[in-house]
């Protein structure tokens, strides 16, 4: 006899990946007599973060897109370059509009309960889940997991370091951005060892989010994320602006392993399995496309794919080689990505960042690059140590 459950999908947390995935199977009708259950502490009804990416095609949330750039200036010492992006438009969501929109999309699919609730445990059993939470306890067919991913650290063998930043929107008193173009990495100020650039997405001539980012091991104090900022804005010319809102995050950036899967019935999303791409932080593009990865197997199969993630293996060594670099030469980074510029479009590095380049492009992108330092990185994976900043 068949197991009965409660429910037949248990989503754990209601973020960006439970939130996506609770979307794409709220669309799929051959999903349409899915019981699910959302446990979330929060109530998400705060702007908390805004979702920056960029792609080549409509997404099913363009109708939240606050703002879209069509330019993209990348800037270091001695190489400044604005791009008119051909394919791709570099996009912007806030984070409460993506909330608000899930949110009435499930409102209308009454097979979804979104239940205020954190999980506990989530345990395997032969057939299902069992799921201890504060709202009691659950059974289901499967779990998808996005609770944050805890893990013992082993610097012995991954690298760990964090995309973190303090952002601004602000508003001046005169006009000052260009609207047009994303200042998408700005690296000209002093980089102390570290890789440390400004991201400006500007949504008018006197209102932008800016904000001070930073690839390194350690959060700063948040003076000085500040400092920087107002510097930038002085060498802007302006010091006469007004805070609209911040913007505080860190990001995990590591080849830690963060599985796809606990076990035969839970299913981890989101950056719990390892959604924010190690090399550079971005994770919203690669949630949304795991939902639809999972949920067409869902529909087609009644079961989660063989092949969890589709992540391939030359991709996830270049971000090792490419985190082993920002852990032992952290200020070499804006060179590789200077280099990456120069010699690449910004459509072929946004195809390779988005791993569906072919091998021959990979080589391409990967001989834009001075090989030294990742032919050092290679020697430490080879090793399977990684590398340690040597020199004072
Ligand atoms: C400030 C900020 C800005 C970002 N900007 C970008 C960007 O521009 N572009 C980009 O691609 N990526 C960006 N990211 C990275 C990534 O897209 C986000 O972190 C994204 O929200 C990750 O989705 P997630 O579902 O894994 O985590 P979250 O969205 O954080 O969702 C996890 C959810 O789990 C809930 N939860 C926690 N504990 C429990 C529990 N015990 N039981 C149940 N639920 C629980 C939390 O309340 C939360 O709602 C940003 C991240 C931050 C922090």
């Amino acid at each position: 006899m068949a197991a009965s459950f409660e429910y037949d999908y248990l989503i754990a947390g209601g973020g960006a990946a439970g939130l996506s995935l609770a979307y794409y199977i709220s669309q799929e009708p051959r999903l349409a007599d899915k019981r699910v259950l959302i446990l979330e502490p929060e109530t998400k009804n705060r702007n908390d973060r805004t979702w920056s990416f960029w792609t080549d095609a409509p997404t099913p949330f363009d109708s939240i897109v606050a703002h879209e750039w069509g330019q993209l200036a990348f800037r270091s010492p001695g190489y400044e370059q604005v791009f008119n992006l051909t394919r791709h438009r570099y996009k912007m969501i806030r984070g409460l509009d993506f909330y608000n929109f899930v949110g009435q999309a499930l409102a209308d699919t009454p097979q979804i309960v979104r239940m205020q609730g954190t999980v506990e445990t989530l345990n395997n059993t032969p057939t299902g889940i069992t799921a201890e939470t504060s709202a009691g306890t659950f059974t289901a067919r499967y779990a998808f997991d996005s609770r944050p991913p805890q893990f013992q650290k082993r610097p012995d063998k991954y690298r760990y370091l964090l995309q973190h930043f303090v952002g601004w929107e602000v508003e001046t008193s005169r006009d000052v951005f260009n609207p047009q173009t994303v200042e998408f990495m700005d690296f000209r100020g002093e980089q102390q060892r570290e890789a440390r650039f400004m991201y400006v997405l500007p949504f008018s001539e006197r209102r932008a989010l800016v904000e001070y980012t930073l690839f390194s091991a350690e959060i700063l104090p948040k003076v000085e994320y500040e400092a920087a900022m107002r510097k930038y804005l002085g060498e802007l010319g302006i010091t006469d602006f007004r805070i609209e809102a911040e913007e505080v995050g860190a990001i995990p950036m590591t080849d830690h392993p963060l599985p796809p899967a606990e076990g035969r019935h839970i299913i981890n999303l989101g950056t719990r399995a390892g959604r924010a791409k190690p090399s550079t932080g971005y994770a919203f593009k690669r949630i949304h496309a795991h939902s639809a990865h999972l949920v067409r197997a869902l529909a087609a199969t009644g079961h989660p794919p063989t092949n969890l993630t589709g992540d391939q293996w030359q991709f996830s060594f270049f971000d090792t080689l490419l985190l082993d670099i920002m852990q032992r030469q952290g200020e070499h980074t804006r060179n590789v990505f200077t280099e990456l510029f120069t010699r690449n479009t910004p459509e072929r590095l946004f195809d390779f960042l988005d791993e569906r380049t072919s091998s021959w492009e990979n080589l391409q992108v990967l001989n834009s690059v001075t090989p030294g330092p990742f032919l050092q990185s290679i020697a430490h994976v080879l090793r399977g140590r990684p590398g340690r900043r040597t020199t004072e």
